[in-house]
């Protein structure tokens, strides 16, 4: 029987070969070394995972598509910009996973969220495989006609590669409801089909599932209150940190004060806010939904509770619970160690690999509670896939319903990174826990399914 030393070793000389193979891609590798550093456990208590290839099949996307996407700006000028569907593995179902319109997107960040996609699908229970997809294209400051002619184009050749039997989209950083629209719209013309299943995160009224645009930020703060749980503690009184202001910090904010607790900051590019009686949320959905404005506008209008710090770092502000629900390496050591001084008790992703491989060490080493996104924000993708269940029968679920599946959902991804972390040695220890629970159920059916 090979040891945990010697399946490290061999680990250790993959992650190289994707380092070679994948040059210039630091956001993939930095995913693959976060799931790779965790397995060896696994890998060397069950020969059959050390099966040659297995690994190797894992961590190369089945099929990567890449192509031009050119639009008109509302002066006639022509733009040109990048289209990404990274397809990375289908043995649990779909290809699943959304669509990120941002400047700072390219391969290697489409690559680094679709292989995090692939664990946190399967962590879900459900049948959806993980792919993710996007482009460079920026959506700010521009207006609903140039967004529409842009996602008409994007479509019109991302219709060939997906469907509801094959691979579907929804909405990530830049792609909400509207883009979820326009896309739909224009799969719908091209392929003369209803397909409500081809895509998630729709309208209410045309196949969308009641839940969805809240179920990110709902079920982190779940996840995050399954942590404190698990330590005899819970989020009533809890001071918060959120960064973001998207869809993902709006909920989780929503449902911190459901649960008691108080969410005193959100921020954006420009910088954060930070607020002593809490976010109010009606102010900050009417800026960032309504008018699609910064959050300066949210302290300008709130009064005396709330000041704007432009630039700075939003984890400077004391809480007792911190859930980063922005972006990728939001928080880094430094950062850590402020939160720690701080007194922290737990830190829940919201965002995809927000923290860094640095802060999630040093976060604990210092007894803190890290739930990581591949389980913590999982509950987006799990009502995904209760979308797609709906669409499937022809049917719409009440929001009560879907909030009682989302529950559970993360409740058992909770119970199960925390089991499988006890199993191999590493109690408390939610990455490991959700790096291998993922892998063990991706692993095995790649392994019955052969060698495709
Ligand atoms: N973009 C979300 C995520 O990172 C949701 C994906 C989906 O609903 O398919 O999980």
């Amino acid at each position: 029987m090979t040891t945990r030393r010697e399946t490290q070793t061999r680990l250790d000389q993959l992650l190289k070969e994707i380092e070679h193979r994948n040059p210039a891609q630091p956001e993939f590798h930095q995913a693959a070394h976060e799931v790779l550093e965790t397995l060896a456990p696994v890998v060397a208590a069950r020969p059959e995972y050390a099966e040659p290839g297995l690994i190797e099949r894992l961590v190369e996307p089945e099929r990567q598509v890449m192509f031009r996407v050119p639009w008109q700006d509302d002066q006639g000028r022509v733009h040109v910009n990048r289209g990404f569907r990274v397809e990375f593995n289908s043995a649990l179902g779909p290809y699943k996973g959304g669509l990120r319109f941002h400047p700072s997107v390219n391969l290697g960040v489409i690559k680094f969220l679709g292989f995090e996609q692939i664990f946190k699908n399967a962590l879900t229970g459900l049948g959806i495989g993980g792919g993710k997809g996007g482009s460079d294209f920026d959506p700010h400051g521009r207006s609903d006609a140039e967004v529409m002619r842009f996602c008409q184009s994007f479509m019109t050749e991302l219709y060939r590669h997906i469907g509801e039997h094959t691979d579907v989209p929804a909405g990530d950083i830049g792609v909400g409801g509207r883009e979820i629209g326009y896309l739909f719209g224009q799969y719908r013309r091209i392929t003369n089909r209803w397909e409500a299943g081809v895509l998630t995160g729709k309208g209410q009224g045309w196949g969308g599932s009641l839940i969805r645009p809240e179920a990110t930020g709902y079920g982190n703060v779940l996840f995050a209150a399954a942590m404190l749980r698990e330590r005899g503690e819970d989020l009533e009184g809890q001071t918060a940190v959120v960064s973001g202001s998207g869809n993902v910090a709006i909920y989780t904010i929503e449902k911190l004060a459901a649960l008691g607790a108080n969410a005193v900051t959100c921020s954006d590019s420009s910088g954060y806010v930070v607020d002593e009686k809490g976010i109010d949320l009606d102010l900050l959905k009417q800026i960032k939904e309504v008018e699609r404005g910064r959050v300066d506008a949210y302290a300008e209008r709130r009064g005396s509770s709330a000041r704007f710090v432009p630039g700075g770092s939003v984890w400077d502000v004391p809480a007792d619970i911190a859930l980063p629900s922005a972006t990728q390496n939001e928080l880094d050591e430094n950062d850590a160690a402020t939160l720690i001084h701080n007194g922290v008790k737990a830190v829940s992703e919201g965002a995809n690999m927000p923290a860094t491989p640095e802060a999630v060490h040093l976060l604990q080493k210092a007894g803190v509670a890290f739930g990581p996104g591949k389980a913590a924000n999982a509950g987006g993708v799990a009502v995904s896939a209760l979308e797609m269940a709906q669409n499937h029968a022809r049917t719409s679920w009440t929001a009560a319903r879907v909030e009682e599946e989302l529950t559970h959902i993360m409740n058992d991804i909770h119970t199960t990174c925390h089991e499988t972390a006890e199993r191999y040695d590493a109690p408390g220890d939610y990455v490991t826990g959700a790096n291998i629970a993922g892998f063990e159920r991706v692993a095995d059916a790649m392994l019955a399914q052969g060698v495709i």
